[in-house]
C-alpha cells in the first residue's frame, strides 16, 4: 500500500473537498466521492463512473482506497455474527452483527481501539495486548464490510467493541460523523451510541462539542473503592468526578444518559450496592440503567443467577425510579457478548465458517 498517501475512506466531506482541491480536482467533485463510498457503497475506484477516467486514474495514483481484512466468522445460535478483521497485518479487532429476535433492529458493535489501555477486571479485551488506536476508516470500514457480508443494512451503531472510544475522540466522533451525516450512511444521531468506561476528560469534550449521540457510562461498580479494584480507570477519573460530569450531560444537554451495570455475584448485587445505585440514579436522575449479567468466567467470578437477576432487577425497578433494562446478552456462544470479545476459539459452540 502507498502509506504516504491520503486514504479516501473515512474522511469527512470537507476532508475530501480539501483533498480535491490539492489534487487539483474541482471541490464539488468530492461529494460524488462521498456518496461512491457511503451511498453506493463502491469498493474499487472503477466504479465512480460520475467521475471522468482521467480523475478517477489520478486518484488511483495519488490517493489509497483500501479495506480492512476479514479474518474469521463466528454465527451463533440466535443469529448473531461475530467477524475479526485485519486493519493491518498483526492488528486484529472485532466486529459484531447483532439482530434483535423480531429482526426489526440490526445492531453493529464496532471496535474502537486494537485491544485496550484499559484493565476492566471482567473484561476480556483488556488481556489484550494493546497495539494502538483505529483510524477512522479503520472504524467505518467495520460498518461498511459488515453489511456487505450480511447483504443487509444496519439501524444501530454502537462503539461496544473493542478499546475505549474516548481514547480516541477525534476519529471515532469523525467516523461517528460519517454515519450520521445525511450524505453520509444518514443514521439517525439516537442510532450511533458512544459508551466509555468513565473518560472524564472525554465526556466534558462530549459535552462541550454538543455531539448528538447516543452517550453510556460504563458505571458497573457504585462504590469508589470497590469501583477502582475492578475498574483501574476510576483511580484516574474517580466516581465522584463521573458523576459529576454525568450530571453536566444530563443538565447542559438535557438529555437521558445510560448507565451499564454488568451484574457480579458477591461483587456488586448486594443490598449495599443496590441503596448506592438507586441514590446514584436519583441524583442524576435523568438516565437509565442497562443492567447485564457477567458474560464470562475467567475472572473466578460467576454468572449471577436468574433469580439473583430478577431481585436486583425489582428492587431497582421499585427504589431507582429511572427506566431499568434488563438487557439480553446476544452471541455468548460465539464469546460475541459484551466483554467477551478478544476469547476467540474458547469453548465455542457456534458455526465457524472458515
Ligand atoms: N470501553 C468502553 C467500550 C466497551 S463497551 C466501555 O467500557 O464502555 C463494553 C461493555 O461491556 C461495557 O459496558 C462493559 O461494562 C461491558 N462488559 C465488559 N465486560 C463484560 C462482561 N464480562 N460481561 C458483561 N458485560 C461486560
Amino acid at each position: 500500500m502507498k502509506e504516504e498517501h491520503p486514504v479516501l475512506k473515512g474522511k469527512t466531506l470537507s476532508e475530501l473537498q480539501a483533498l480535491c482541491t490539492s489534487l487539483g480536482i474541482e471541490a464539488y467533485r468530492a461529494k460524488q466521492i462521498y456518496a461512491g463510498i457511503y451511498k453506493s457503497r463502491y469498493t474499487s475506484l472503477d466504479q465512480f463512473t460520475t467521475l471522468s477516467k482521467e480523475i478517477r486514474e489520478l486518484l488511483k495514483e495519488k490517493t489509497v482506497f483500501p479495506e480492512i481484512k476479514l479474518g474469521r466468522e463466528l454465527i451463533s445460535k440466535d443469529g448473531t455474527r461475530k467477524f475479526t478483521f485485519d486493519v493491518e497485518p498483526g492488528k486484529e479487532i472485532e466486529t459484531v452483527w447483532i439482530p434483535s429476535a423480531d429482526g426489526e433492529r440490526k445492531t453493529i458493535c464496532i471496535s474502537s481501539q486494537v485491544g485496550c489501555t484499559l484493565n476492566c477486571s471482567f473484561c476480556a479485551t483488556g488481556l489484550l495486548e494493546y497495539k494502538g488506536n483505529l483510524q477512522t476508516w479503520q472504524i467505518v470500514d467495520q460498518v461498511l464490510q459488515v453489511e456487505k457480508i450480511v447483504q443487509d443494512r444496519a439501524t444501530n451503531i454502537v462503539f461496544m467493541g473493542m478499546g475505549e472510544p474516548l481514547h480516541n475522540y477525534f476519529s471515532v466522533m469523525k467516523a461517528a460523523h460519517i454515519f450520521h451525516d445525511m450524505d453520509g450512511m444518514g443514521l439517525g444521531a439516537k442510532r450511533i451510541t458512544i459508551s466509555t468506561a468513565g473518560v472524564v476528560t472525554g465526556i466534558n469534550r462530549f459535552i462541550d462539542n454538543k455531539e448528538p449521540y447516543n452517550f453510556a457510562i460504563s458505571l458497573n461498580h457504585p462504590n469508589p473503592n470497590a469501583r477502582s479494584s475492578v475498574m483501574d480507570i476510576n483511580k484516574k477519573h474517580p466516581l465522584e468526578k463521573l458523576l459529576e460530569s454525568a450530571r453536566r450531560f444530563t443538565q447542559e444537554l438535557d438529555r437521558m444518559i445510560t448507565f451499564e451495570y454488568v451484574m457480579i455475584p458477591d461483587v456488586n448485587m448486594g443490598k449495599e450496592n443496590a441503596e448506592r445505585l438507586v441514590r446514584i440514579a436519583r441524583s442524576v436522575n435523568k438516565c437509565k440503567i442497562n443492567v447485564i449479567p457477567l458474560n464470562t468466567d475467567f475472572t473466578g467470578w460467576r454468572r449471577p443467577t436468574e433469580e439473583e437477576v430478577g431481585e436486583f432487577v425489582s428492587y431497582l425497578r421499585a427504589k431507582a425510579g429511572v427506566p431499568i433494562l434488563n438487557r439480553q446478552s446476544p452471541g455468548r456462544d460465539i464469546n460475541g457478548a459484551c466483554g467477551m470479545l478478544a476469547l476467540k476459539g474458547v469453548r465455542n459452540e457456534g458455526s465457524n465458517k472458515n
